[in-house]
């Protein structure tokens, strides 16, 4: 079934850049997407409209059938608890621990906290304590829990970014670049990542990436985007060398 829809999204910044028009989509709850296209094409524009870090400027968005185009307050928190999403630079609070900050995920107002000084751990339940832990087990790095954030790679770092997001139990999962500050074997580990929670979770995905060739490795679904238009949406195979 469909679990977000969009219908003739567009968005226009303030200063006029028109970055996307005409955007109809929907995404299943089988679905891998990879969005390919240049830099400036839209691609982040669109990934950031879908959980409405970005407010459209026209057209309407449909999340598991409720209209969330206009969404405030409330229902926009339950928006972006829902649609989880991941970065290219982590976004990690660097001096909290690995630990701390998969459960700052489960935070609703996290803000308020980030000047907490002191560990966040108390502020936890054991049984938060221990899904954040089996977290960081299912995506590898149980083992650095108590280090800081800001002492790991960024293969490491992308990867407490992934449970982060696990954290809050998305029903669709985003990723903008997750790869591009990454060097080729880690990011082979996290697109083998994002694929196998999807594979074992069925949580829908949907990456960006300006790398073709992982698209068409990793993806079951490719969008290409240009100039802020889909110009292909279509599986891996059916792919020709125009794009
Ligand atoms: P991509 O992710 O494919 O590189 P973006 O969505 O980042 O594309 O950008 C699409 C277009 O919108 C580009 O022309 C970009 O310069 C412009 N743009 C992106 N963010 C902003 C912003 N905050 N204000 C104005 N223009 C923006
Ligand atoms: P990067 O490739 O960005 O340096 P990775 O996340 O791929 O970061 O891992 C860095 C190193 O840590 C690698 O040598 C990897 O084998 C090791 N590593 C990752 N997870 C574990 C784990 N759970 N136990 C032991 N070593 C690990």
């Amino acid at each position: 079934h469909t679990v977000l829809e969009t219908r003739n999204l567009g968005k226009v910044y303030p200063n006029g850049t028109e970055a996307i028009q005409g955007i109809s989509l929907a995404v299943r709850k089988d679905d891998f997407i990879v969005i390919i296209g240049s830099s400036g094409a839209g691609k982040s524009t669109l990934l950031r409209c879908l959980n409405r870090l970005v407010n459209p400027s026209c057209g309407d968005m449909f999340l598991n059938g409720e209209e969330i185009t206009r969404a405030t307050g409330r229902q926009l928190r339950r928006v972006r608890q829902q649609v989880g999403m991941i970065f290219q630079q982590f976004n990690l609070v660097r001096r909290l621990t690995v630990l701390e900050n998969v459960l700052v995920g489960r935070l609703r107002f996290c803000t308020t906290l980030l000047s907490h000084t002191g560990s966040l751990l108390r502020l936890f339940s054991e049984a938060e304590q221990e899904l954040a832990f089996s977290l960081l087990n299912q995506v590898g790095i149980g083992n650095l829990a108590y280090q800081r954030a800001d002492s790991l790679s960024g293969g490491q770092q992308q990867r407490v970014a992934i449970a982060r997001t696990l954290a809050q139990n998305p029903a669709l999962f985003l990723a903008d670049e997750p790869i591009a500050s990454l060097d080729p074997k880690s990011s082979e580990v996290i697109m083998g990542l994002l694929r196998r929670i999807h594979e074992e979770q069925g949580i829908p995905v949907v990456v960006n990436l300006h790398h073709i060739d992982f698209a068409r490795r990793y993806a079951k679904r490719i969008i290409g985007i240009s100039a802020g238009g889909v110009v292909f949406d279509g599986p891996p195979e059916a792919l020709t060398e125009a794009i």
